[in-house]
């Protein structure tokens, strides 16, 4: 599986992630699912997560009545949800799943994780080992994994984002 993200929802994780950093952030994925490939078009935050440090609650009818609306109002569908994984104290945030995630993973949909950390210095936006997208931005390391379910095994997906490639935070002139 590929999931594809577009400049608008690359830029909508990382807003998402760094607004709320320490805490965790949820959203929905909004975009085109076809067997191979996810496309995603927007990161849109939820704004009823109940943002602990380091689990999330998903209230799933509200998300069904969300996809309902989605489908209603507009081109996409819902086709995964994302959330952070933020530096917690000396311990370092990975994007693997918790036991939570697992449990909350739903069928045929994927579901993005991103991991944000403290760091000294920049890194240039590239892919790494797994399929992951990874790089740096205002003094923090950001790691983006995605994940597809299909058949309830969870597997890891191809990241690709060739906006964020190369990328590297611009200096801002004042
Ligand atoms: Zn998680």
């Amino acid at each position: 599986m590929e999931v594809y993200l577009s400049e608008n929802a690359f830029v909508g994780l990382l807003v998402s992630t760094i607004e709320v950093y320490q805490k965790e952030c949820f959203g929905i994925l909004l975009g085109h699912a076809t067997p191979q490939r996810v496309v995603v078009d927007f990161a849109v935050p939820y704004q009823t997560a109940k943002r602990k440090f380091r689990e999330v609650h998903i209230d799933l009818g509200r998300s069904r009545r969300v996809d309902e609306a989605v489908k209603t109002a507009s081109r996409w569908e819902l086709v995964g949800d994302y959330h952070s994984h933020p530096m917690y104290g000396e311990v370092k945030a990975t994007t693997k799943l918790s036991k939570v995630d697992q449990q909350f993973f739903g069928e045929g949909s994927i579901s993005i994780v991103v991991a944000i950390n403290d760091i000294a210095r920049q890194q240039r936006w590239s892919y790494v080992k797994g399929g992951s997208l990874s790089g740096s931005i205002n003094g923090y390391s950001i790691r983006i994994t995605a994940y597809h379910k299909m058949n309830g095994q969870i597997e890891r997906a191809l990241l690709l984002c060739p906006y964020a490639i190369g990328f590297l935070e611009r200096k801002v002139e004042s």
